[in-house]
């Protein structure tokens, strides 16, 4: 009797490689033959709307940072230490990842720029 492994998520799509390839085949193809005057505007209008769409989410939505432990899922991951941008401890259990970025973690809690400017003399100390 054999043992069936489980289907990854994305097996389950990857029947529609082949066709989509096709058809990206074809639309060029049609592209070539037809020149449509206007797919030249429809493009640089795609591709600006998708760059004015992606700084106005980024402005309205701006990323929070994810405190959930990874080894306990209690939301009490903190930054080690107050004056870097890397390195998590977990409050509630005491996890800790001292390679972890904890950089939006600082940035919610603070201005930034006292820690880059540490960050930059302890670099140049090393030299
Ligand atoms: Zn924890």
């Amino acid at each position: 009797m054999s043992k069936s492994t489980p289907a990854s998520p994305h097996a389950r799509w990857s029947w529609l490689i082949s066709q989509a390839l096709l058809a990206a085949g074809l639309f060029g193809t049609w592209i070539v033959v037809t020149r449509p005057p206007w797919l030249f505007g429809a493009v640089i209008t795609t591709v600006l709307g998708a760059g004015i769409l992606w700084i106005a989410v980024s402005a309205l939505a701006p990323s929070k940072a994810d405190r959930t432990c990874p080894d306990c899922g209690e939301k009490g991951l903190e930054r080690m230490n107050q004056g870097s941008t890397q390195g998590v401890v977990c409050t509630a259990c005491g996890f800790r990842d001292a390679e972890e970025s904890s950089f939006y973690m600082a940035e919610e809690e603070g201005p930034l720029e006292p820690i880059a400017l540490a960050e930059r003399r302890r670099r140049r100390a090393l030299r």
